[in-house]
């Protein structure tokens, strides 16, 4: 019987293992926080293949291998509707000009964060803007495969972990690109579910849509916007805003996170995008508020998508200059120490006594607010 994790901490639930496995013996199974591979004792051949493709059975790799850095702006109206500086839009635009398929992260009709493909603008700007839930790439390695060898330039686009779960279970192949975001690790998608299922609740509406980081209101602030079904939004205010705050206290990431094998300067990606945190004090002329990206190509299938990937702004940096920035690019992100009360409280009195207990809102972070503004005098 094969063991693919001894602790949780050992697998990000990328189904990597699931997609390889030639008997069809691996599921992944929610733990009601997070998905974990599953093997059917009775189907399971015992051929080591899911094994064979588990990143987390190798040493982690801190050895540089940036080729080339750059801060980018896509026009404005590309970055309104992006996370950063809309490095993903350039990068898609060049697939779809090669005939390709472009995968990436997007809500679907109940909200939930799926991995979806696109052959075209429309499709792949739902894939626009930051998601900070874990996406669920069930199905997707068998579309990618598919693609591939019907001959078809496959870009795709996620979580580091994400990029190699795809690269170990597609294989290498010159027709497939791969971008990894610079990532301090998504929030549970059961802990979201609940935060939709709240806010449907409070507005008495079906959520249709989510922004997480609202560039109307700023780049740097992650401002939120909720879409309902009848079109109307609701703005900043302390339930929209509060899940944002359980993403940025790390309040409900997943133990591989804390553990991760990807928060280094060694890139999973053809190309890697991000946020130019510091772009203010390294090139101040080019921040104008409404978003810089950074890029790091560090392949040469990279430098040919970059090549192609035309319409912006391109100022080349060194990638130290984008790492200073980035504490992910160092180590991993730190759970809370509140974390597994806010998972309990969740789970024992719903997420709405969690969000008003570990919230800034809440009367337990306020508290601790006050407590380390005292000890600061
Ligand atoms: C969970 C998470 C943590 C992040 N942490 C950091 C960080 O610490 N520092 C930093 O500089 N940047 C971080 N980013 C990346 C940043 O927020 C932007 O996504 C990135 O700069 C791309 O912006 P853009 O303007 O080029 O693309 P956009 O047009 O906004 O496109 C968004 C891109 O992100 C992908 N994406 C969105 N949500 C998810 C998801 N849940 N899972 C996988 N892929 C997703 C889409 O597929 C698409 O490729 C994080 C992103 C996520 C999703």
């Amino acid at each position: 019987m094969m063991t693919l994790f001894e602790k949780k901490e050992q697998c990000c639930g990328c189904g990597a293992c699931a997609a390889v496995c030639p008997a069809g013996a691996i599921t992944l199974v929610s733990d009601g926080r997070f998905s974990y591979p599953r093997i059917d004792e009775a189907k399971c051949v015992g051929c080591g293949k899911c094994a064979a493709v588990c990143a987390f059975k190798l040493p982690k790799d801190e050895t540089p291998n940036c080729l080339a850095a750059y801060a980018v702006k896509a026009p404005k109206a590309v970055r309104t509707a992006s996370a950063s500086g809309g490095a993903f839009t350039l990068l898609s635009d060049a697939v779809f000009a090669m005939g390709g398929a472009v995968y990436g992260a997007a809500f679907d009709d109940t909200m939930r964060v799926v991995h979806a493909r696109a052959r075209d603008a429309a499709g792949r700007d739902r894939m626009r803007g930051s998601k900070y839930v874990r996406s669920d790439t069930a199905g997707v390695y068998a579309q990618i495969k598919a693609d591939l060898a019907a001959g078809i330039p496959v870009l795709f686009t996620g979580t580091p972990c994400q990029v190699s779960a795809v690269k170990a279970a597609c294989g290498e192949n010159d027709l497939l690109y791969t971008v990894d975001l610079i990532c301090h690790g998504p929030a549970s998608p059961e802990i979201w579910r609940r935060f939709v299922l709240l806010l449907e609740e409070k507005y008495g509406n079906r959520v249709t849509d989510f922004s997480f980081r609202n560039k109307a209101v700023s780049w740097r602030e992650y401002s939120p916007e909720v879409t309902f079904a009848d079109g109307g939004t609701a703005g900043a205010n302390d339930l929209t805003g509060s899940f944002t705050e359980v993403f940025r206290y790390e309040l409900c990431l997943a133990p591989s996170c804390a553990a991760c094998r990807y928060a280094s300067c060694h890139r999973e990606g053809d190309v890697t995008i991000g946020d130019f945190w510091g772009v203010e004090k390294v090139f101040p002329e080019l921040d104008d508020g409404a978003g810089v990206s950074a890029v790091m190509v560090n392949t040469d299938k990279g430098k040919k998508l970059w090549k192609t990937a035309a319409g912006a702004e391109v100022v080349p940096c060194s990638w130290e200059q984008i790492a200073a920035g980035q504490a992910n690019m160092k180590k991993s992100a730190v759970p809370s120490p509140d974390s597994e009360n806010f998972y309990r409280l969740c789970e024992e009195k719903g997420i709405k006594k969690a969000l008003a207990a570990y919230t800034r809102t809440g009367w337990k972070r306020r508290t601790k607010d006050v407590v380390k503004g005292l000890l600061r005098r």
